[in-house]
């Protein structure tokens, strides 16, 4: 018997279409994501850059409930840190879901 059409997946397109208006779109990710050698310092400015970044994205709310959801564990999504998002409570936000990649990189992905 046929899955019936409320049973179904959402379209993949409608889980991305939020990072189409994404402020760090073609930026590059290196402001958003930590480095291997990267100092204490350097980070906490990194990360105050890419925070004032999301600051004036327009996705911010669906960004940052992305990143919870999907358990996003490194760089900044919807203006929050890896250490911001551990602090939120898990039942603040729902059930776990898939992963999608962030803005900049998907963009630097197609470019690249
Ligand atoms: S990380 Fe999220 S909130 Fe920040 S600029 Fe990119 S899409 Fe917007």
């Amino acid at each position: 018997m046929p899955r019936s059409v409320p049973q179904l997946p959402a379209p993949v397109s409608e889980e991305w279409d939020w990072q189409l208006r994404a402020r760090c779109r073609n930026m590059d990710t290196n402001l958003f994501f930590p480095r291997d050698d990267e100092g204490h310092g350097a980070r906490a400015r990194r990360e105050r850059a890419a925070k004032a970044v999301c600051a004036r994205c327009p996705v911010l709310q669906t960004c940052r409930l992305h990143a919870l959801r999907a358990r996003e564990h490194f760089g900044v999504w919807g203006g929050t840190t890896e250490g911001d998002r551990n602090r939120i409570p898990i039942d603040a936000y729902g059930p776990c879901r898939s992963s999608v990649i962030p803005a900049a990189r998907a963009a630097n992905e197609q470019s690249g």
